[in-house]
């Protein structure tokens, strides 16, 4: 039987938080509940978070020994990367939301990511980077989190720069940077990670278009961050007491949610089409 309000599970517990559970549960409290309660996982992904790992896995790529020790990158090489990343990755359940684009197009937005991070930062790439995809953990109030760092810079003694890689069509603004929750815990998790802390920066790069946000928060501002994150871990905790609060949330993001047959609001199957 699908619907799970009459057949309750018990709750698992989960042991780190992490920004995406947290986004999840503000997006759709009942995909949540499916992910992270039932613990439903599944193979599928969209065309963009595949295009986006695969950007990602290229700039992580550039960043690392060998290629820092090269004075520079030819766009080539970067393009030859991408290509080798996208084909060995490929599997069959990569999904399209917009049915009238083909792989291609997808494939051809990650290319221009790559080439308007090349335009801004090649052939040299000699940012004073400290690492790249960091695991890191942390707390906010006793609360355990995990978090990975597309990139982390340390450009002078105490000065750090996190960031942040969005191959996303939405941008976001300086004003919005000030409030987004996920740099307020990568923060949290670089202060409580790294000694001689003076000054932690953090940048955005919309590799779509090649903007970028640079933001720095007071003390004051991280207090108000922290008291929000905190606000809706007690929001999820106390969520958890009845498995009927975790309602399905219906919005266009059902489109790109490969959990419909799991999903109270849903009848069927969601009807992306398979990329090729
Ligand atoms: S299909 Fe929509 S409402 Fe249902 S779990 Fe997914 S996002 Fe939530």
């Amino acid at each position: 039987m699908k619907n799970p309000h009459l057949t309750p599970t018990k709750p698992k517990e989960v042991l780190k938080y992490s920004y995406s559970q947290l986004n999840t549960f503000k997006t759709c409290p009942q995909q949540y509940k499916i992910i992270y309660m039932d613990g439903v996982r599944k193979p599928h992904e969209s065309i963009e978070a595949f295009m986006g790992k695969r950007v990602h896995e290229v700039l992580e790529w550039v960043y690392d020994k060998d290629n820092r020790s090269k004075s520079y990158q030819t766009f080539d090489s970067l393009c030859k990367t991408y290509d080798e990343y996208w084909v060995k990755n490929w599997h069959e359940n990569i999904y399209i939301a917009d049915y009238r684009n083909p792989s291609d197009f997808y494939y051809s937005i990650g290319k221009r990511c790559l080439s308007n991070y090349y335009n801004k930062y090649g052939p040299s790439f000699d940012e004073p980077v400290a690492e790249t995809e960091i695991e890191l953990q942390f707390k906010i109030d006793n609360h355990p989190f995990r978090g990975i760092i597309d990139r982390l810079d340390n450009p002078g003694k105490g000065k750090w720069v996190i960031h942040d890689y969005k191959t996303s069509k939405r941008e976001k603004t300086q004003r919005q940077a000030f409030n987004d929750l996920q740099l307020g815990l990568y923060y949290l998790a670089v202060q409580q990670n790294y000694k001689e802390i003076e000054e932690i920066s953090l940048c955005w790069h919309f590799l779509r278009t090649g903007n970028e946000v640079l933001i720095t928060h007071t003390q004051e501002k991280m207090e108000l961050i922290r008291r929000k994150l905190t606000k809706l871990i007690k929001k999820i905790n106390f969520a958890k007491k009845d498995e009927n609060n975790f309602i399905p949330k219906e919005s266009i993001l059902c489109n790109w949610c490969y959990l419909w047959e799991e999903c109270t609001a849903k009848l069927g199957k969601n009807l992306v089409v398979r990329a090729e």
